[in-house]
């Protein structure tokens, strides 16, 4: 076992506090990283907080699920990665391997996942911990190579913000000609109109702040409605293929159902703590369809990862300091971040 330097919550009302954690050494299939960049994911703040009854959180918790880092050690077996290689981890870190789902390349649906924090650790019988921390030990299997032409920090939200939109984009058939609609102009929504765009779609993007329109725009978004505008909304009544919602809080779904055409799908990322209010009938008229996705696999992570390495494609960063990821989180409830913020772990060091 080593010792880590961390950042924790131990309860859901207290700001998050430096801690030390034990890693354990690498066994002969894992990778140690020196973790350099760690997105802030707004899963981040619903698990640190406990909101999420079907996900209860053990205290301490130490979020972080966006890592990117360099390799330090690697076991015996390790053939994929060598020290100094630069990697990244999102948000699994362990599964069984042999299930439907694994043998499908679907690691996240997976009934023995094991997540990057918060979840049941195997190898040390207690919980594990995230990225808040400046240096984690993860299974080969779950480390993925980061193209080098891109910038550490930006990368970073690749492996949870950009996966969790490539996948339904992908999946969803989106492609030149089809009318997208994104659904919130956050860390996965700013992502979500990157992808749109470069494969080619027509991009919407909803939002509830009138700010962010020149943003979007040089995001890739063809046109921005500021979904408080019934009339805007109004325009694109029957009009989508799909819409991708990445909202964090409890909104009007409804509203967006309606502005699918016949057969036209949307598809929700977002994950509010209460439920969603569904009419049936935005649902009913035109045949349409709600659905839901979580992140992605590792090996279509790394097909996203090569994808951004070939486009240019990163996110949008604000680089923090460890020691200010509470007002950060204070902001991002605010939906005050351009676009994503990311801890440089440098600071873990001060
Ligand atoms: P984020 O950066 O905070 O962005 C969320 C955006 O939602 C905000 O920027 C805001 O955009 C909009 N919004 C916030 N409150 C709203 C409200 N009351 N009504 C309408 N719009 C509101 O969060 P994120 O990190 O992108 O994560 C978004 C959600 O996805 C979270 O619930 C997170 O847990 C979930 N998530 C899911 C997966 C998955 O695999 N399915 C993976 C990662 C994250 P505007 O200012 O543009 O309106
Ligand atoms: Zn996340």
């Amino acid at each position: 076992m080593f010792q880590a330097k961390a950042y924790a919550a131990v309860s859901a009302t207290a700001p998050l506090a430096p801690t030390t954690i034990q890693r354990r050494e690498p066994t002969p299939h894992d990778v140690r990283i020196e973790i350099l960049f760690c997105g802030v994911c707004h899963s981040d703040l619903h698990q640190a907080r406990n909101e999420w009854s079907g996900f209860p959180t053990v205290f301490p918790c130490v979020p972080g699920h966006e890592i990117v880092g360099r390799v330090t050690a690697v076991g015996s077996a390790v053939t994929k990665f060598k020290a100094g290689d630069t990697v990244a981890v999102g948000c699994m870190v362990d599964s069984d391997g042999t299930c439907p789902e694994c043998v499908a390349g679907l690691e996240q649906f997976c009934p023995g996942v094991t997540l990057t924090y918060n979840a049941a650790d195997k190898h040390s019988g207690g919980i594990t911990y995230g990225g808040y921390s400046d240096g984690i030990v993860v299974d080969q299997r779950f480390v993925l190579k980061v193209p080098s032409n891109l910038p550490l920090a930006g990368a970073a939200p690749l492996v949870c913000a950009g996966i969790t939109t490539y996948s339904p984009l992908r999946h969803w058939g989106v492609t030149r000609g089809k009318k997208v609609g994104i659904v919130g102009l956050g860390g996965l929504g700013h992502m979500g109109v990157k992808f749109a765009h470069a494969l080619g779609a027509h991009v919407v993007l909803f939002t509830t702040s009138a700010r962010k329109k020149d943003d979007a725009l040089r995001l890739g978004a063809d046109e921005v409605v500021v979904s408080t505008d019934a009339n805007a909304m109004q325009k694109h009544a029957g009009s989508f293929d799909f819409i991708l919602d990445t909202v964090s809080a409890t909104h009007d779904l409804n509203a967006y159902l309606s502005l699918l055409r016949r057969d036209g799908n949307l598809t929700l990322v977002g994950a509010p703590s209460e439920p969603l209010k569904i009419d049936a009938f935005p649902l009913i008229f035109g045949r349409h369809r709600l659905s839901g996705s979580l992140i992605g696999g590792i090996a279509e992570t790394q097909e996203m990862l090569d994808f951004c390495g070939q486009h240019g494609i990163t996110a949008d960063v604000e680089v923090i300091r460890m020691q200010d990821i509470n007002s950060a989180f204070e902001r991002l409830l605010k939906a005050d971040v351009k676009y994503r913020f990311v801890i440089d772990m440098a600071s873990l060091k001060q």
